[in-house]
């Protein structure tokens, strides 16, 4: 720490659709599921060219908020992946390309005709030398069967695996029609459970699935600011950490850049569904923002970030109070 800098670990968004960005200010009234037609019409609208400089927008405004790495959780196609490759490259992010697999539902540019073509496409990613994890995109896009080989090969291949869960009450409903358990049971049942998963969202998740992911030692990646844009609903912020289980954070839809922003709102959440303050130590709620979310990318070194210690949001902070005033009263313009 020099006189007016402050070096802190970089932070870490764990999951991120970068192409969502575009959204910000769209109206996709209605719910989530009016929003996620919006979404489609915007996915469907992307080129390896719109990935490639949209993207490199994108990661630079996370580069510049304290962002230093990012967990990409890609559905748009191949040759998308690598422009958004590159995209990272060109703004000095470190990524994860999180290629999704996903067999039904979504847009057609989305699917693949087999999980065998799914990890196909994988070891091609690996093969070129990226950083990949597998992305089974969820249960409604991905049946049982696909589950289960894709988690075998994750845990064959030591590759990090993440999947979305229990984000929407409709969700949960689905699933139980279909196999009679919920979402995170049946992650558990085909094998997708382990240390290396990270399950996204996690919002309406019972104390039987909580159960289920501490047992297994899995990770759950929130990502507060499109949760509640999307009018996802509360995480259960304190059944999470009665229960030890990691928490990461992701930008995900990426409607507000701002890793300050997601911590607050974490513990601001907290701290109403409880009634008391401070329900994330302070140094457990910067690793949320840094080392967790690394933890669950499987990276191993990412760069550090810089604060401006002359900010006027920091005047007149005492420096042992500074860590504790960037969550609680600054945004991420404290980075740049
Ligand atoms: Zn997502």
């Amino acid at each position: 720490m020099t006189a007016d800098r402050l070096s802190l670990p970089g932070f870490v968004t764990a999951h991120s659709h970068a192409f969502q960005r575009a959204l910000r200010g769209r109206g996709a009234g209605g719910d989530f599921w009016a929003w996620r037609e919006e979404m489609l019409a915007e996915a469907a609208r992307q080129t390896p060219e719109t990935v490639r400089a949209g993207y490199e927008r994108t990661y630079r405004e996370l580069r510049a908020c304290g962002y230093t790495a990012v967990g990409e959780f890609h559905y748009l196609g191949m040759a998308e992946a690598a422009a958004a490759l590159e995209a990272a490259r060109a703004a000095e992010i470190e990524i994860v390309l999180l290629l999704a697999a996903y067999e039904r539902g979504g847009l057609e540019r989305f699917r693949q005709g087999s999980a065998g073509e799914y990890l196909e496409q994988v070891e091609m990613l690996r093969s070129g030398g990226a950083r990949v994890g597998v992305a089974p995109h969820s249960v409604r896009a991905c049946s049982a069967a696909w589950l289960t080989e894709i988690g075998r090969y994750a845990e064959r291949e030591r590759l990090v695996l993440h999947v979305h869960a229990d984000e929407q009450p409709r969700e949960i409903e689905e699933c139980l029609a279909e196999h009679g358990v919920t979402p995170i049971e049946l992650l558990a049942r085909t094998g997708c459970l382990s240390p290396s998963t990270t399950v996204v969202h996690a919002t309406h998740a019972s104390d039987a699935e909580l159960d289920l992911l501490a047992d297994a030692g899995a990770r759950v990646c929130l990502c507060p600011t499109t949760e509640a844009n999307l009018g996802d609903g509360f995480p259960p912020i304190e059944g999470l950490l009665q229960r030890g289980i990691p928490l990461a954070i992701g930008s995900d839809s990426n409607v507000r850049i701002d890793p300050l922003e997601e911590l607050r709102e974490l513990e601001g959440i907290a701290r109403r569904q409880t009634g008391r303050r401070e329900i994330v130590p302070l140094p457990e709620l910067l690793a949320i923002g840094s080392t967790n979310g690394a933890a669950s990318l499987g990276l191993e070194a990412w760069p550090r970030v810089e604060t401006d210690l002359s900010h006027p949001a920091l005047q007149g902070v005492a420096p042992a109070d500074v860590p504790a005033a960037l969550v609680s009263s600054c945004s991420a313009d404290v980075f740049s």
